[in-house]
């Protein structure tokens, strides 16, 4: 089984729609964030390989630079997910965050998942193509395939909703979202059957 993990993004969905397989169990929270699903991703066997794609343009990572200096205020829980881990570091640029997180990112899936063969990409949001952007945040299954009318909404994926519960707030308090709606998983879906497989 692949474990794909990727931002919530509104951008990102076509992507993810175009590279993903049948049987992939796809994560996107703020930031491709590994840490904020850890509890999902902890409880899942059969990892053979892991397909990282953190963007560049994120705002999740905006966000957490603008708390870092101060320029920016958010929850109690929304800072400590953000920039608990970057205390005490002297960033100087929203990159350099990014690489940051990268790295702690891939660190924590090499502990998770010691024997899957891994694979970072940073997607270029330039070199994609812009859909409209939706006030508009779903939680769906890790199994969950897009249809066409989530394009250009932000999307949140795991096995288990509380993992993305802070996720849910940054895109309702942060990043001007008003609306939440939460996909039913198919039974019948054939996805769901393969996963199990493992
Ligand atoms: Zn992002």
């Amino acid at each position: 089984m692949r474990l794909v993990i990727s931002c919530m993004d509104y951008r990102l969905t076509e992507f993810l729609m175009r590279i993903s397989r049948e049987d992939d169990l796809i994560f996107r929270n703020a930031g491709a964030d590994a840490y904020g699903i850890q509890g999902s991703l902890s409880a899942l066997t059969g990892v053979s390989e892991i397909l990282y794609l953190p963007h560049n343009d994120c705002a999740a990572h905006k966000l957490a630079f603008k708390l870092l200096k101060g320029q920016e205020t958010a929850s109690e829980s929304i800072r400590r997910r953000l920039t608990a881990h970057l205390q005490g570091l002297r960033l100087t640029s929203e990159e350099e965050l990014m690489r940051v997180n990268v790295e702690r990112n891939v660190r924590l899936l090499k502990d998770l998942f010691p024997k899957a063969s891994m694979e970072v990409k940073t997607v270029d949001v330039y070199k994609l193509n812009w859909p409209i952007r939706k006030p508009i945040v779903y939680y769906a299954k890790s199994t969950t395939r897009y249809s066409e009318d989530m394009i250009g909404a932000y999307l949140l994926q795991s096995t288990t909703k509380d993992d993305v519960s802070i996720d849910l707030e940054i895109a309702l308090q942060k990043l001007g979202i008003r609306e939440f709606r939460e996909i039913e998983n198919n039974e019948d879906q054939p996805l769901r059957k393969a996963a199990k497989r493992d």
